[in-house]
Order: C-alpha cells, then structure tokens, then sequence
C-alpha cells in the first residue's frame, strides 16, 4: 500500500491521528465554547454546495473561485462544488431559512473541512480546517469590535501569539472604492513594466488584487502604490474610526495594514488578518471582514454581517513550533486483570467508572499481567486499578498510583473516591 500513491490520502490532505487529534479536539472545543458564551450558536452547513453560491457569493475573479475550487457534475447534472470557504454557505442557509427575518443580529459558529486546490506546502492544503464565527444583520461597528475580540481571545486562551492587521477596504461605490480602483488602476499601468509577467492581466480584471501578489517585482511596486485608505468615502473612514476606538476601549492591540485587501469579493469596510509566528510565507492564521453586501449577491435583500475563520492547521502547526503543549487523552485509571480467568471483570469496573464519570480504559487483546501493565502505563494514565490480587483479598482492588508508584488497598465501595481524589 505505501507503494500504491493511489492508496495513499490524496496530495494536499492529511490524517489527523493521535496524539496530535488531542490537541485538536481541545482547541476546537476552546472556541466553540468562547463563541457559544458570547452568543454565537454552533451551525454546520454541507460540505459540497450549488456552484453558483460561490461563483456569486465569492466572486469569480478571485483566486479561490476562478482556479482553486473543486468543482464537480453530479449523476443528475448539477454543478457541485465542495465547499472553498464557510461565509458564503452559511449566509446561503440564513437566507433559506429567513433566519434574517427573526431576532438580530444571528450569532452562528462553525468549524469544519475547507477544499482549495492550491500547491501544497508547509501550512497549505488542499483540505483544512476552518473554525469561524458570523454576526448577520448588524451594520454596528461594535459588532466588528466585538467579532475581533473574540479571535484574538480564542489565540489567546490555546497559547498563540498572533499580530492583528487592521485595514478598511471601503465599500463599492463611486465616490468610494470604485474611485479608488480607477487610481490604482492608473498606478498600475505606469509601472505596468515592473510588474511581474501574471499581474499584469490582474490591472484590468481586478487591480485590488496585485496587493496579494507574492512575486517580488509586484510587490516593490506596490510599496508605493496609493493607499485605500486615503480614499474611501467619509462613511467608510468613520466607521473605521469607530473599530479602532472600540478596539482601543477594549485593549485590543492592532496594526494598520493599509495593503491588505482580502482575497474574496464580498469583503468591504473592515478587512483583517492574524499573523502568527513558524509559519514561513504561510503566517495567516486566520482572517475576517465584513460582508455587507453578500447576502444581495445570493439573491436575498441587503443584510450585513462581518464575521472570521480561522485556520486550525495553521493554528496547530504555529503552536507545535511554540512548544509541544500538555500531553493530552490520558484517561485517569487502566483496569488490569490477574489473569484470564476474570472474564468481563476489568470490563464491567472501567464501565462503572467511565458511568461515574471517571475515564478509565483497558485491555481488550487478551494480554497476560506483564502485557496488561505495559499497556497502562503506555496509556499514561494516572492510576492503573488491578482486580484479582491476592494480597488485596475479596471484594478489594490494588490501585497504583501511576506518578509515584505507591499501591494501595482499596474496598471496592472505596474505589470512585480513591480515583477522584
Ligand atoms: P481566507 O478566508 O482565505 O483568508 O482563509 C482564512 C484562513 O484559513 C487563513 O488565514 C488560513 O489560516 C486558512 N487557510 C486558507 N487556505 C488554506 C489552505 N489552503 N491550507 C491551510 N489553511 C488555509
């Protein structure tokens, strides 16, 4: 099988297995947890849905929707695509079910697998994981604030350290970024020369996005290229002004990153990112923005919203270079058996305890006693209970104490209370 790549997981995906699946669980847990107290409900969406959804929602000159999406004809002959990003679905499903005619605004949180077909490298795959929260229906700044705090709350509480970069793209009107576009535009055609070879073509499908280049030719260019920023409308500039402030109210550090624009469409107004350390040239850890203007794209009425996802192989790889963590999944007893002769005994205790709350594991290949006590200690757990000892006499357990490797005698009403001590 090693030798059949076609048996092997596709190039671009990974296995997540233990130990590292641990980690993993406990992050995902950290945040859907934070988001759910601070009013954001759990919602999962497909993980394939109709083409059109991003075609429009994302926009079909980006990146993500013109070259990287997974895109497949059904049996029926429909368009599918799997799912390049969770913004666009969950404003799909909001939508069809007239969430955005209820209470607002709708607090939702997520986290799943994501399908880009990007060239895989260190922090960059074909399918990741996403975790990601929207606020729909409010056009307040303070949601943003409140959006933004929220994610460098989560870094904060696994123990990542990320640099938030602020910006404001504007919103597409005349007198805003449209204007803004026509001078980058023109920028960009006085050093069309410079530019390298692929960013050329970008200049009239969609100057924003030669921010985003990565050739270096480009980005010397843009060093000096005019700022969104000093162009936007005065609606735009104040709510701007209004996120820095509740963001200042807040404690929450951030930096003006007047070149970031956001590789989607449906970004307006607030735009920004979180960069985290050991990630090489894939530092976003995550990103976000407001999307005012995407739920009219997927044929429903005007409904704001901002929102972010966050990328948990990222994350995970940026907190392995950090430190490699707690060792985490160890369950608090190993049940062990003298013997053969118990039968369903270590079966029927790790039951009663893992009923008690108490997690407990145990041999299931049929080990001898030797075999039985490598496997508990293999397993790192806290105690290892042992039934059928002699010298613990009927109706009384050995316990060992894992870390110090005392053993006690314990009656077998006692032994919840031994183990939760
Ligand atoms: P985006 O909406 O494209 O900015 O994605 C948000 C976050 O998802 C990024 O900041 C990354 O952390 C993560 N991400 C995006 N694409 C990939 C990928 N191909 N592999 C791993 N993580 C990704």
């Amino acid at each position: 099988m090693a030798n059949d790549p076609s048996l092997s997981a596709p190039r671009g995906t990974r296995d997540l297995l233990p130990p590292e699946s641990w980690a993993w669980q406990r992050v995902i847990r950290v945040g859907m947890d934070m988001f759910a107290a601070a009013g954001y409900a759990p919602a999962d969406t497909p993980v394939f849905e109709h083409t059109e959804v991003f075609e429009r929602g994302v926009g079909e000159t980006t990146e993500v929707v013109g070259k990287q999406m997974y895109t497949f004809i059904d049996r029926g002959d429909r368009s599918l695509t799997l799912r390049p990003e969770g913004t666009a679905p969950v404003m799909r499903a909001v939508l069809e079910h007239s969430l955005h005619r209820a209470a607002l605004p709708v607090k939702l949180a997520y986290f799943g697998p994501m399908f880009r077909q990007e060239r895989p490298q260190k922090g960059r795959y074909r399918q990741f994981w996403q975790i990601g929260i929207e606020a729909i229906g409010s056009e307040s700044p303070l949601a943003d604030v409140e959006v933004i705090e929220l994610a460098m709350r989560f870094y904060r509480t696994i123990g990542l350290e990320v640099k938030l970069q602020l910006n404001t793209i504007g919103h597409a009107a005349d007198d805003c970024r449209l204007r803004y576009s026509e001078v980058l535009a023109a920028y960009l055609r006085e050093h069309q020369a410079e530019l390298a070879g692929i960013d050329r073509e970008r200049i009239r499908a969609n100057p924003l996005r030669t921010f985003d280049s990565k050739e270096t030719p480009t980005v010397e260019v843009m060093a000096g290229a005019p700022l969104i920023t000093d162009h936007v409308c005065d609606e735009c500039r104040s709510h701007h002004a209004e996120v820095i402030a509740g963001l200042d109210a807040l404690g929450v550090e951030f930096e003006s990153a007047p070149r970031l624009v956001r590789g989607l469409d449906y970004y307006m107004r607030t735009a920004f990112e979180f960069v985290a350390g050991g990630l090489g040239s894939q530092n976003a850890a995550g990103g976000g923005g407001r999307y005012d203007g995407l739920a009219e794209l997927l044929g429903g009425p005007r409904v704001p919203g901002i929102g972010f996802a966050l990328g948990l192989d990222r994350i995970m790889l940026s907190l392995a270079e950090q430190e490699s963590g707690p060792q985490e999944g160890f369950v608090t007893a190993y049940v062990t058996t003298l013997g053969e002769a118990q039968g369903t005994a270590a079966l029927e205790i790790a039951t009663r305890l893992r009923r008690a709350g108490i997690s407990a594991d145990l041999d299931l290949m049929g080990r001898g006693m030797k075999g039985q006590m490598k496997a508990a200690a293999r397993s790192g757990a806290r105690f290892t209970v042992i039934l059928g000892a002699d010298e613990a006499g009927p109706g009384h357990f050995l316990v060992k104490d894992m870390t110090t490797g005392e053993q006690t005698t314990v009656d077998d009403q006692e032994l919840e209370r031994r183990l939760t001590r």
